[in-house]
């Protein structure tokens, strides 16, 4: 198996497990490792050798007074499938709907709406996790408040979440109410953001990493917020609450390696910004082609070749914001065929002890695996990020120094002795815990 990057491929026995069946595999003490539906990039969810727990039958789901109650194997999908009908919506949504509950709060995800709404962890209510000891805890933000905040953004490594209470958020229609707008370098578009993201539910501006010179860091920026009755036309009244989740198109099994070349990207990405709107343009979209465009195209992760490939995404504080053109500028410097990149702006941090969002700016690069001198590139970046107070994306990361872990992540100390209390002897571990020292 490997990560949704299809690098770092290892050996593992896959478990599809009911709880009781779980409880008896702890006690023959091998390491193990939760996994969702592996749309992490990087190792995080499977261990070489160990057992990786699949959770896919954990897909129970019920809802009161807007607090939904979920089995971890739920996915977002299923959740907006059988909720926006009835006027409920995720309170956060990555750019793929396709990811479960328990991958949701152990990477603490992040969306468009995070300078506003805060991470997936800040809408879970309580959740229920099984400890090595074959315990199962109810914690909370009140109760146990240091093992939910070890969990949530804990890349699994502090047990298996069985099950979650989140809370919804109550919408009018099924549409979003978006606006686009296009910015012919980094710096205008980084202006605008912090100008837009006062008004703005959400957020995120799609970035041509191959443009150089005056035109560094062309961008379409998309922002919006979930439409009302009034914004609709009189035809799409009558289909107020309906999901319409995007046809998906099958990718091919086999895509030629190099197919991402510096000439196809160029292309593409000259193609795209020309087709963006010259003047910001109002229109009424669904929530798929809104919040996730790529789950259009099955398998699109394959088109990098037998490689793979990396995401690269940090985040840096405000004061550091300098960097994101600076990085930008490397990639462009390394002739790096890099597709479109996303940045946002990240709010406040929460208490996740593990969590990656703190209040500033995030970029996320992807880049075929097979690129020369990518290593390297990315560990110049990497000292850079950390140097300016940044941090690495742990559920996108395989390929970082454990040297940096501490200086990204402040709290590790305390995460670590959460792990220490109530997994000493380390059944829960994954690819990642093992490179990282985690
Ligand atoms: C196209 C695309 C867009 C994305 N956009 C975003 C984005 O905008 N923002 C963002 O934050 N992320 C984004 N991601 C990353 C993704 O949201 C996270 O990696 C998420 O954790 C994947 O969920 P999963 O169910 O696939 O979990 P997996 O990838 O299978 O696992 C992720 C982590 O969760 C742990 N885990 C899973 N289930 C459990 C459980 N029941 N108990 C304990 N631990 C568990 C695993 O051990 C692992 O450490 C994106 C990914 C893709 C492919």
């Amino acid at each position: 198996m490997s990560g949704w990057g299809r690098t770092a491929w290892s050996e593992t026995h896959l478990l599809s497990v009911d709880c009781d069946e779980l409880v008896n595999g702890l006690a023959e003490q091998e390491p193990m490792i939760t996994r969702g539906l592996g749309r992490s990039y990087g190792d995080c969810a499977v261990i070489a050798g160990g057992q990786t727990i699949k959770t896919n039958t954990w897909l129970d789901m019920s809802m009161e007074n807007g607090i939904l109650t979920a089995g971890s194997g739920v996915t977002l999908e299923s959740i907006i499938e059988q909720w926006l009908p009835h006027g409920w919506f995720v309170p956060v949504t990555p750019g793929t709907r396709f990811v479960t509950v328990g991958g949701a709060i152990a990477s603490d995800i992040h969306g468009k709406n995070h300078h506003k709404d805060g991470t997936f962890g800040a809408h879970v209510v309580q959740l229920n996790l099984l400890i090595a000891n074959g315990e199962v805890l109810t914690v909370s933000p009140q109760v146990d408040s240091e093992i939910f905040w070890a969990t949530v953004g804990g890349m699994g490594l502090t047990g298996v979440i069985i099950s979650a209470k989140i809370r919804m958020i109550q919408v009018e229609t099924s549409r979003m109410r978006t606006v686009t707008s296009r910015y012919s370098n980094v710096h205008d578009l980084m202006s605008a953001m912090i100008t837009s993201d006062r008004e703005n539910k959400y957020s995120v501006a799609w970035i041509d990493m191959l443009a150089k010179g005056k035109n560094l860091g062309r961008a379409v920026l998309s922002v919006g917020d979930h439409a009302s009755i009034s914004d609709l036309s009189k035809r799409d009244r009558k289909t107020l609450l309906d999901y319409f989740p995007k046809q998906r198109i099958h990718s091919p099994k086999w895509f030629p390696n190099g197919l991402l070349n510096n000439l196809t990207v160029r292309l593409f990405n000259e193609l795209w910004f020309q087709k963006s709107p010259r003047r910001p343009k109002i229109a009424i979209q669904t929530v798929s082609k809104f919040f996730h465009p790529l789950d259009g195209v099955e398998g699109w992760n394959r088109m990098y070749g037998s490689a793979g490939f990396i995401q690269y995404q940090f985040v840096v504080p405000e004061s550091a914001a300098h960097l994101v053109p600076e990085i930008i500028e490397m990639f462009v410097r390394a002739k790096c065929p890099v597709f479109l990149s996303v940045l946002k702006r990240f709010g406040d941090q929460n208490n996740g002890l593990l969590s990656f969002p703190l209040k500033g700016w995030t970029l996320a690069v992807d880049v075929s695996a097979s690129f020369y001198g990518l290593s390297e590139l990315l560990d110049e970046m990497d000292s850079r990020v950390v140097e300016a107070g940044g941090r690495i994306y742990l559920s996108k990361d395989s390929r970082m120094d454990p040297y940096y872990l501490g200086a990204m992540y402040p709290r590790l100390n305390e995460f670590l002795a959460v792990k220490i209390r109530i997994d000493p002897d380390h059944i829960f571990t994954s690819n990642l815990s093992l490179r990282l020292g985690l």
